[in-house]
């Protein structure tokens, strides 16, 4: 937990979000400003700020749990493909410095380009 990350803010229920999944270590949450409907955040409920910081078990329910959810939000929101991103380091995008992965839904000519225009 870190004092004044907005993101350990909802893991503690301070900072309102809208849960979609949550287990011991991991919760997911749609995004605040989404990209596109049902635009989710993966995070360790733990505060590490870059996913190198994780150990192996942590970034790998991480994961786990991102992987386990992309075909729930395609179909929660009927999107045929999904951009997955993580934005790790502030050069990169990463506005919020505690690793979350983006699940991004993507539809036929939705006009976000690939990987790099999109998470930004
Ligand atoms: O990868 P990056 O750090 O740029 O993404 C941060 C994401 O966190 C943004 O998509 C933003 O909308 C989201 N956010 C949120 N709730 C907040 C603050 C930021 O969902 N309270």
């Amino acid at each position: 937990m870190s004092e004044d990350c907005i993101f350990c803010g909802i893991v503690a229920g301070d900072i309102p979000g809208r849960t979609v999944y949550e287990d011991e270590d991991v919760l997911a949450f749609l995004d605040a400003n989404p990209l596109a409907p049902g635009h989710t955040l993966v995070i360790p409920k733990a505060h590490h700020e870059r996913l190198n910081d994780m150990d192996d078990g942590l970034a790998g329910s991480v994961l786990g749990t991102l992987n386990a959810l992309v075909p729930v939000v395609e179909d929660a929101v009927d999107a045929p493909a999904t951009t997955v991103a993580f934005n790790n380091g502030p050069e990169a995008g990463q506005e919020v410095p505690h690793v979350h992965g983006h699940i991004v839904p993507r539809f036929e000519g939705d006009g976000g380009g690939p990987i790099h225009t999109v998470a930004g």
